[in-house]
């Protein structure tokens, strides 16, 4: 990277000003849970009044939540959105964003490689409900362009889950726009610190909170941030309705965890580089699929890089013995908080055939995806180098 990341920076882009607890009677430093379902009204007028929309107060915390609206308006902020929607996990907020535009005979546009579940929601769900799904290559922006016209929305995701592969997000907004193509992206690994979607021309970003905004392993949550436009249409069509909305203490928790994004992304972006590099050189390392590595001009779009990236392991190393001979680094799926894991794709392959993203689109069994948590870089190349040597034939 020769541009300087945006750390410091973002401290400012996490705002606090005129959050609605400075009207806390206490001045709390810190935004109140709000652990209520329910507001009260002193009066049939006011009651009316906030019905009919001339005045606004939270009515139920399906709906509305104080707590919940301030990690909203935050996040909003941070991606240079005019607002925000929180929801109960990051599928929630996928299903809503993408439900919210679609309808029967309807056809969306997709990357091959996307994020697994989501791909089980297109096949299960939209599929049942009458919507097509394409997959393409996502680095391949001409086949991505080539597939717009006629689609209603493209879904993204910059980078790939396990492999890593990067979209040119400008490029494809912009041909998105001519097509009158809803474009969304899922922002979850560059986090709003290392790329604004918005700023490219995108129309939607969706984070998985669970992972880099949440950030300790203590939460599944989800976001969308958008247009006041289409985040209108998402809480008139889908919202109240589905019922994925954020639990106050599960926003809090969001919230709070932000205020060390800056560092924890620092941390991420050089140790992960670190750790990347290092395996990059090894002998029994073949591809590391890193955004950093590569000329993709869809790369421009990041100053920073997420610490989760895989390798693939040479066929000296047996596969199982290596992610058992690993100490430090642990075996789980999630990714972001402060744990390094590791993901062996051959396990994962292993899961039911029909709706498996990596054996529809070929994942190598030898692939490894690696958490590069808040570890030091030292630590975890010292526990690679042990595991790989200990798992050699
Ligand atoms: C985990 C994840 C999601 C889903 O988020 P949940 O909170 O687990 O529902 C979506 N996208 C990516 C890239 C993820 O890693």
């Amino acid at each position: 990277m020769n541009e300087t990341p945006r750390f410091y920076a973002c401290r400012a882009a996490i705002p606090d000003a005129q959050m609605p607890h400075r009207d806390d009677p206490f001045d709390a430093a810190v935004p109140p849970i709000y652990q209520t379902s329910l507001f009260l009204f002193d009066s049939y007028r006011e009651l009316e009044d906030v019905f009919a929309g001339r005045s606004k107060k939270p009515i139920y915390s399906r709906g509305d939540n104080p707590t919940v609206r301030i990690l909203e308006r935050k996040v909003a902020e941070m991606e240079g959105a005019d607002a925000a929607r929180a929801f109960s996990s990051g599928m929630g907020a996928i299903a809503a964003a993408v439900l919210a535009f679609v309808g029967p005979g309807d056809r969306i546009v997709t990357v091959r490689h996307v994020y697994s579940d989501a791909f089980r929601f297109f096949e299960k769900v939209l599929k049942r409900f009458g919507v097509a799904v394409d997959y393409v290559d996502g680095a391949n922006t001409e086949a991505m362009i080539a597939a717009l016209p006629g689609a209603k929305l493209v879904y993204l995701e910059n980078p790939t889950s396990m492999v890593f592969e990067v979209q040119d997000l400008s490029a494809i907004a912009d041909a998105a726009r001519r097509h009158g193509v809803v474009t969304v992206v899922d922002n979850s690994w560059a986090t709003p610190l290392f790329q604004s979607p918005l700023a490219l021309g995108i129309d939607i970003v969706i984070h998985a909170a669970s992972k880099y905004l949440g950030g300790q392993s203590d939460t599944v949550a989800g976001l969308v941030a958008s247009s006041k436009v289409h985040i209108d249409r998402i809480n008139s069509e889908i919202y109240p309705y589905t019922g994925a909305k954020l639990a106050p203490f599960e926003a809090w928790l969001v919230l709070r965890n932000l205020e060390t994004l800056p560092f924890r992304m620092r941390h991420h972006h050089e140790a992960g580089l670190e750790v990347a590099s290092w395996l990059q050189r090894h002998e029994d390392v073949g591809r590391v699929m890193h955004p950093a590595f590569g000329d993709h001009p869809g790369k421009r779009s990041f100053s920073g890089f997420g610490g989760l990236f895989s390798f693939e392991v040479s066929d000296r190393i047996e596969v199982a013995g290596f992610v058992d001979a690993l100490r430090l680094i642990r075996i789980g799926v999630s990714w972001g908080g402060p744990e390094s894991l590791v993901v062996p794709a051959k396990a994962a392959l292993s899961i039911s055939p029909e709706t498996n993203v990596f054996a529809r689109f070929g994942v190598s069994d030898r692939t490894i995806r690696l958490n590069v948590g808040l570890h030091a870089a030292g630590d975890i190349i010292a526990d690679l180098e042990h595991a790989l040597t200990a798992a050699k034939r």
